[in-house]
């Protein structure tokens, strides 16, 4: 299959009341781990290539490697740029082929954030690409960095999204980033009233902190993106150090990554089981 859209994706989960998982990744042994554990459960999924991957992998590399693995997989997959504050990396990432990316003007007043957000849309959707953006602040930056958490208000995530058009909203309404235990207390009156604000699907970051519950719950309140990243970081590196920490030596590198991929493709099945009930 070719790469898709995030709209494309997200559309229907939107309409019929389920999630599609987006998963971080960072190489790629993750990104293939990711892909395997979608095409076991017949399920589309999002590869999200945060800052980090893209400094590690290089805006080029990094589309190469969604597109080629893409084109292997049975199941749909869209390349999500994720957290762009610069436009540069955002044109950089449409030109080198992700179909979806992710504007953060998070950190900006409301004004600023939708102007930038509306050349992003314009530019975007006239090459076929989607985008989300985000209004409120998550809190925590992926890099571990407390930002400050601004949650959502409804009336202003109508007014940003009448005004720019994207095609997902991410929305602050108290997951965080890089949590590793799921108790983040999400406020889900807040999620069901921006829902009944806005007519778009929205997107929870952070999403790693969140019990299984309440995520089952939001994905019928029009989160139809979840994102998650910190869980498999830490399934990643687990998987490792229990090879590594095992009576025998294992002086290969594919055994080794192989083993924590194994780890990870299981977790992914999870989370997308979860997310379409
Ligand atoms: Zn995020």
């Amino acid at each position: 299959m070719a790469l898709v859209t995030l709209a494309e994706v997200l559309n229907d989960a939107y309409r019929n009341g389920y999630a599609v998982a987006g998963f971080n990744f960072y190489t790629y042994e993750d990104a293939s781990a990711i892909v395997r554990g979608a095409e076991e459960l017949d399920s589309p999924v999002i590869l999200m290539a945060s800052g980090k991957a893209i400094k590690h992998l290089g805006v080029d590399y990094a589309a190469s490697t969604v597109k080629v693995l893409a084109e292997r997989a049975s199941v749909p997959v869209v390349a999500h740029l994720d957290h762009a504050t610069d436009l540069k990396t955002i044109f950089q990432a449409i030109k080198h082929g992700f179909t979806s990316v992710m504007y953060d003007g998070s950190m900006l007043g409301i004004d600023e954030n939708i102007k930038n957000t509306k050349l992003v849309v314009s530019v975007a959707r006239a090459l076929g690409v989607s985008v989300e953006a985000e209004i409120g602040r998550v809190g925590m930056s992926e890099e571990g960095e407390d930002i400050g958490e601004i949650l959502t208000d409804p009336d202003s995530a109508s007014e940003f999204y009448d005004s720019t058009g994207v095609d997902a909203l991410a929305v602050a309404i108290g997951s965080a980033h890089g949590m590793q235990k799921q108790e983040a207390s999400l406020d889900l009156d807040l999620a069901r009233e921006i829902h009944e604000s806005v007519d778009v699907p929205l997107v929870l970051h952070g999403s790693s902190g969140v019990r299984d519950e309440d995520l089952r719950q939001i994905a019928r309140y029009g989160f139809a993106k979840i994102n998650i990243g910190t869980k498999l970081k830490h399934v990643f590196a687990q998987g490792i150090r229990d090879l590594c920490n095992s009576s025998t030596y294992v002086p290969d590198p594919l055994k080794i990554v192989v083993n924590a991929s194994q780890e990870i493709s299981h977790v992914v099945k999870e989370k997308i089981a979860l997310l379409r009930e």
